[in-house]
């Protein structure tokens, strides 16, 4: 399959950025500026509390809704989490697992990632399954080792069938919210090799039937040339995705 008849998604990751006022006022601002750019799918993974607002904001536009995690039990003594029948319920599609940010700073490890993720799936979302390397790993010439175990635990029981809802995002941990890019070489080949793993784990169809996404301080000076490389299907995108002028102009790149 080439790479044309992959979705090529570009999804915002507002982090912890925007009321449930600001992401009204954003969303509008941000739909005339999107409408019909449909050869890439447009994604905002906003706050779970900006949610309900987002997706009543995005009715009737290409915008889609997610957002930044999911837990895996279906309810109960989780405090602070959120489940995957109550993202359902205020109208979320797409939901972020694995995240640098989660796992540096909140305890998240290739297990709790596969469990959030079939969780995800189970409910029906379309998941962006996060993996990349630290600076040290680079350094360590481990890139691939980490990238690669990162994707076999997190669809460790995940089926060929549920892989059409899983897009894998690209995000070398050195990138992100740095202002250091990896090259495009950089990024495709990690994105390729993940391409190589999911053929391991799947079969060839599967791998190239898979959306990979590149991540890391992707902005409006680099986004050409990042998505225009064979094996990098869009982009997960951080600060350029809190300035409709900024997004919009990505989401152009990618048509
Ligand atoms: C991200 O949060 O996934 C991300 C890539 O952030 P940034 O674009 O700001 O580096």
């Amino acid at each position: 399959m080439d790479k044309s008849k992959r979705k090529v998604v570009i999804a915002g990751n507002w982090k912890m950025n925007m009321t449930p006022a600001q992401t009204e006022a954003f969303i509008k601002e941000l739909a005339p500026l999107v409408k019909g750019k449909d050869d890439s799918v447009t994604v905002l993974c906003v706050p779970f509390v900006d949610i309900a607002t987002a997706v009543k904001a995005a009715e009737g536009t290409n915008i889609h809704i997610g957002a930044q995690n999911v837990h895996f039990a279906e309810k109960g003594a989780y405090t602070g989490e959120v489940s995957a029948d109550m993202l359902k319920a205020v109208g979320a599609e797409y939901v972020i697992v694995g995240h640098s940010e989660r796992r540096q700073y909140f305890g998240e490890t290739n297990d709790t990632v596969n469990a959030r993720l079939k969780a995800g799936l189970a409910a029906g979302f379309k998941m962006i399954l996060c993996v990349g390397e630290t600076l040290d790993e680079r350094e360590k010439n481990i890139t691939f080792e980490t990238v690669s175990l990162q994707t076999k635990v997190a669809l460790k029981d995940v089926s060929k069938e549920e892989m059409a809802n899983v897009i894998i995002a690209y995000e070398p941990v050195w990138a992100i919210g740095t202002g250091k890019t990896a090259t495009s070489e950089q990024a495709e080949e990690v994105c390729k090799a993940i391409r190589d793993v999911l053929a391991g784990i799947y079969d060839k169809a599967t791998a190239e039937a898979t959306t990979i996404q590149y991540g890391g301080s992707m902005n409006t000076k680099n986004a050409k040339e990042l998505l225009s490389m064979k094996d990098i299907d869009g982009g997960l995108i951080g600060g350029a995705s809190l300035k409709t002028a900024d997004f919009s102009e990505l989401v152009s790149d990618a048509q």
